[in-house]
Parts: C-alpha cells; sequence; structure tokens
C-alpha cells in the first residue's frame, strides 16, 4: 500500500493554496491550519513532483504474502428471502464443486436467517460438505449490517479461501459490504470462474464495453470474492446427503445496527424473463413502436414473452427487466427468437445459453447468425407478415 504524508510544520496558508491548485482531484482539505488529505487521492504523486519541497511524501508500504495454506474451501452464500433460497444459490454449489475438484477444497454452505434450518438442509442436498447455519430472530429480515457481522465472525472462525454470491439485489448491496469488511477484493457480475491448482479463483467477466474479457486474480488476499448473475451456471442434480449441518452460536456477534426496519413491503409479483421458456426478443429495427403488434400472432401461437435490447429501454418502450444482456437479464429459455437484433457482445452474453435460437434479420453477417440453430435473412416487415399469413392459414385449417 501506498499513501502521500503531508509534513504539517511545512504548511501555511499559501502552501494549501498552492497544493490545492496542484492537485487534479481536488484530495486536499484546508481547515483550522491542518491540510488533510481525503478519499478523492488517486496517488498520482502530482503534489510531491511539483508541490513545496518535503510537504508531501509518498510512503510505500511493504506488502506482506499471505500464506494461503492457511485458508480452505470454498463457501457459497445462500441468499434467501422469507425462507425460500434463491436458486443462484445452488448454481453456485454446483460450480463451486466444479472449482473444488481443481484446487482440492471442500465446499461450504453459509445459511443467515430465522428459522432457517431447513435452507440449511436443502443446501446438503446439492452436496455439500458443510453448512454453517446462523439461525436468530434477529436475521429475519436481510440487514446488511448484521449479515455482514456474521460473514465476519464465521470467515475469521473457519478461515475460507473462496466466497462466491450472487449477483442479486441483495448480492450486489451485501458482496462489497463483505469484501470491505475482510479486506479484500471483489469481482462482480462474473461470467466465468476458473480455478488454478494453487487455489487462485480467475474471475473472468467483460470489461472495457465488452471488448475484452478480463481475467482477475486476488493473488495477496484472502477470501477471494466474487458475485456471478443468476442462469449464468447450471443448477446441480440433487445427491444423497453426506455434509454435516453445523449450529452456529450468534451470542458473540456484534448484533449494533443503525439500519431500522419500519416496515416490508413485497414488490408486486412481476414475469422474469429469466424464468421464459420461450422468448421473442426485439431489437432497434422496429421503426415504431406500434411495429411490435407485428410479433403478436406469433408470440400467442407460441405463448411466449416478449423481451428486448437496450435500445429499446432507452427510448422508453420498455421497462427495464425486460431487457436481455450483461446489464439486463440473462435467459436460457427452451427457445428464442431474435427479431432485427444486430448481437452485440453486451447482448449476446445474456441469451447465448439458450437452448435453440432463431434469428431474424437483414445483415449477411449479422452476429446471431453464427450461434443461430435456424436463420432467417430477410426483412422484418417482410418476414413477420409472411409468417403470421402462414399461421393464419393454419388457424383456418
Ligand atoms: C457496458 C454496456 C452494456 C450493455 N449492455 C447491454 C445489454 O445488457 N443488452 C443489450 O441489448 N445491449 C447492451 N448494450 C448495448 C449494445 O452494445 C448494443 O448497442 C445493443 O445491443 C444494440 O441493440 P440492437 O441490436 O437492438 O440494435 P442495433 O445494433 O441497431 O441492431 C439492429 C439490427 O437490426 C437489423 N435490422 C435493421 N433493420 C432491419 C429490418 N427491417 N429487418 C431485419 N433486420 C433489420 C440490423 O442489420 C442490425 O443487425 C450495452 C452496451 C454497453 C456499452
Amino acid at each position: 500500500m501506498a499513501y502521500i504524508k503531508v509534513d504539517n510544520t511545512k504548511v501555511n496558508k499559501e502552501v494549501a493554496q498552492k497544493l490545492i491548485k496542484i492537485c487534479p482531484f481536488n484530495a486536499f482539505e484546508y481547515d483550522d491550519e491542518m491540510l488533510s488529505i481525503n478519499a478523492n487521492c488517486r496517488i498520482c504523486k502530482m503534489c510531491v513532483r511539483k508541490g513545496p519541497e518535503g510537504v508531501c511524501t509518498l510512503i510505500e508500504e511493504e506488502r506482506k504474502k499471505i500464506d494461503k495454506t492457511q485458508y480452505k474451501g470454498i463457501l457459497v452464500y445462500i441468499e434467501q428471502l422469507n425462507g425460500k433460497a434463491h436458486p443462484v444459490s445452488f448454481e453456485l454449489i454446483g460450480k463451486a464443486k466444479e472449482l473444488a475438484q481443481v484446487s482440492k477444497d471442500p465446499v461450504f454452505a453459509l445459511v443467515i436467517g430465522n428459522q432457517v434450518e431447513h435452507l440449511a438442509n436443502e443446501a446438503l442436498t446439492y452436496g455439500v460438505d458443510k453448512v454453517y447455519l446462523y439461525d436468530s430472530p434477529l436475521y429475519e429480515h436481510f440487514n446488511v449490517e448484521r449479515y455482514t457481522n456474521v460473514v465476519e465472525a464465521c470467515f475469521n472462525k473457519h478461515k475460507f479461501s473462496t466466497i462466491l454470491l450472487g449477483s442479486t439485489p441483495q448480492g450486489r448491496s451485501f458482496g462489497p459490504r463483505m469484501a470491505a469488511r475482510l479486506r479484500t477484493g471483489l469481482t462482480a457480475d462474473c461470467t466465468k470462474l476458473e480455478m488454478d491448482t494453487n487455489g487462485d479463483l480467475l474471475q473472468i467477466r467483460p470489461a472495457f464495453g465488452g471488448n475484452i474479457m478480463a481475467k482477475i486474480r486476488t493473488t495477496n488476499h484472502r477470501p477471494q470474492m466474487a458475485t456471478v448473475r443468476y442462469k449464468i451456471f447450471k443448477k446441480p442434480e440433487a445427491v444423497k446427503p453426506f455434509g454435516q449441518l453445523i449450529k452456529e452460536d450468534v451470542k458473540g456477534i456484534n448484533d449494533h445496527t443503525f439500519i431500522e426496519i419500519l416496515e416490508v413491503l413485497n414488490k408486486p409479483k412481476s414475469k422474469d424473463i429469466s424464468e421464459s421458456e420461450i422468448l421473442i426478443c426485439v431489437g432497434r429495427a422496429f421503426k415504431k413502436q406500434a411495429d411490435l403488434q407485428l410479433i403478436e400472432p406469433l408470440r400467442k401461437r407460441l405463448n411466449a414473452d416478449v423481451a428486448c435490447t437496450r435500445p429499446l429501454i432507452e427510448n422508453g418502450w420498455f421497462d427495464a427487466r425486460y431487457q436481455v444482456g450483461l446489464s439486463g437479464r440473462t435467459v436460457k429459455p427452451k427457445l428464442i427468437i431474435n427479431i432485427g437484433i444486430s448481437g452485440a457482445v453486451h447482448y449476446i452474453e445474456g441469451m447465448k445459453d439458450a437452448e435453440m435460437i432463431i434469428t431474424i434479420n437483414n445483415d449477411p453477417n449479422n452476429k446471431l447468425f453464427n450461434i443461430s440453430h435456424y436463420s432467417i435473412l430477410g426483412d422484418l416487415y417482410e418476414v413477420l407478415p409472411r409468417l403470421n399469413d402462414l399461421l393464419e392459414g393454419e388457424n383456418h385449417v
């Protein structure tokens, strides 16, 4: 770790103003004749190089190498709401078991909640070696402060090498908190995970607008942490449970919280396209919203759900929860029909694992054709009416 140290014995108003002017990140604060550096500092060293001599110094602390052999096991956080586990947790158990074969790690699960022993038993049916259960009325509702205290206590006791959790709304708030508390790194929204034989987790995700697949390693910290979206990995087959259920004592765990839960309101139930079996996905090729009516006969015939690409969210035609792709939902339907979609990597990453892919597009070089089982090259404004006529004809037979 490196940081900039300020020698306040050499600071006066003039020096402070000079440094404030030099810093491109607005990281200096001068208050009560004291100059300090805030969290904006990027250690660009401009103040050291260009500031008055000796006022700012770069301090580099020697990095201690951690002993990775002290950390063992892949822990999967079992996310739950009202006593029901989020299925991403079981998908992660499946992946953890694959990774564990390489690193020769045991696989563990962590269940936190109130009266949730059934979830611990459910985790055992997916073949985990141990489930740590923290069951208390204190954990009735997800409270990121209390839950983080639990993870910290659990980690300090068992020293896991890896922690995986879902990239769900809960996981997205919990994961970074956990990582900060455990003073480690976290890669969010991984699309692939691999394990080195030395136990280093390769956390793979698209970066720089999807132009590269970044491979991230946590080389000198433990645990190594990643979040993964629902439907990226397969849910494993259930097995005859062989693991151990460990009921942890919650007494010594700090339960102080600044969060007061006043009321819990359940969101109105809406269709989740991640669960759809048949999807018609529409893209920017549709010139106006009314043209979407063209897909209606096909949608009705297939009893399909409708989803879309990002531009159609941006122009207000759809609610964001209908977007397929990296910044939308990952879908794995039995059938997906892409209509007028270019197949940007951001889109393809969200649907490439569909069992059957059909694409209608007027560009012979359309990227989706490469991954489609059936392709129709043509103008949607011609293809869809013809398809609708055929369906209409069938209806009259
Ligand atoms: C960080 C980041 C995250 C992103 N996340 C997502 C995401 O989650 N989901 C997503 O969808 N996008 C996402 N995007 C945007 C993405 O890069 C593309 O811009 C977007 O997917 C393009 O949408 P589209 O294919 O509908 O439109 P276009 O790229 O405009 O493609 C339209 C397609 O329709 C074809 N076409 C045109 N007219 C006709 C016609 N009459 N008949 C038949 N075919 C026709 C064209 O040949 C073309 O192939 C993201 C971008 C960034 C930078």
